[in-house]
């Protein structure tokens, strides 16, 4: 990621984005900038190379803050946003939750995710599927906090689907798109229903 010296930035018109992801920089910005006039958004990844903090809170809404006061500390700049999601499913009492990405062992490997959903979830009836992804997105402002929360409703599929997005997505059936995974949805059709679009939107109504 190309760097950005910190020195050159205004403090006062700046928000650090906790997230090594491109897209989430851009989908952030397009919905809380309405509400921001004049603030450039950076990703934490441009500004210098940080290790992760733990995240060792007990819901998403804590993970998000931890994520958001460590870009704070580390960069020196006032304001800065993160958030944090996972799937949380009914018939396993809300598992993976917090612990989607890391769910089956290792960090962030899909595959071994889906595969451990797909086991968990095989004895389960058609009824019994309901999910969610959910988002918790936090803003902090020098001591102020806020967060908005976001859900996607859904049922999880039996098999995986569909080669867009990332995550959990080909095994999820959101209940605004019948039929259709959320990995065969277009990034488009997927931003406009997403927990993270939701949970962006409430933040945005609070600024
Ligand atoms: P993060 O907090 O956005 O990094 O998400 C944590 C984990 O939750 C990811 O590694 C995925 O397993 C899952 N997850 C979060 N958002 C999504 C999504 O939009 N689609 C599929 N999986 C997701």
């Amino acid at each position: 990621m190309a760097k950005i010296n910190i020195s050159e930035l205004d403090p006062k018109r700046t928000v650090v984005v906790a997230t090594g992801n491109a897209h989430k920089v851009v989908e952030i910005e397009a919905i809380l900038s309405p509400a921001m006039p004049g603030v450039r958004f950076v990703a934490l990844g441009e500004l210098g190379d940080y290790p992760d903090p733990v995240e060792d809170g007990s819901t998403f809404a804590d993970n998000a803050l931890i994520k958001a006061r460590a870009a704070q500390a580390e960069t020196g700049l006032s304001m800065a946003v993160a958030d944090d999601s996972g799937l949380v499913v009914d018939a396993l009492d809300g598992a993976p939750g917090i612990f989607s990405a890391r769910w089956a062992g290792e960090h962030g490997n899909d595959a071994a995710n889906n595969e451990k959903l797909m086991r968990e979830m095989a004895e389960v009836p058609g009824d019994r599927r309901t999910a969610r992804f959910h988002s918790s997105v936090v803003l902090v402002r020098g001591d102020e906090v806020l967060c908005g929360d976001g859900d996607c409703e859904g049922t999880v599929g039996r098999e995986p689907r569909g080669e867009h997005g990332f995550g959990y997505d080909p095994l999820f059936l959101p209940s605004e798109t019948p039929g259709r995974t959320m990995a065969e949805l277009t990034l488009d059709e997927k931003n406009q229903i997403s927990h993270r679009f939701h949970a962006l939107e409430d933040l945005a109504r609070k600024l």
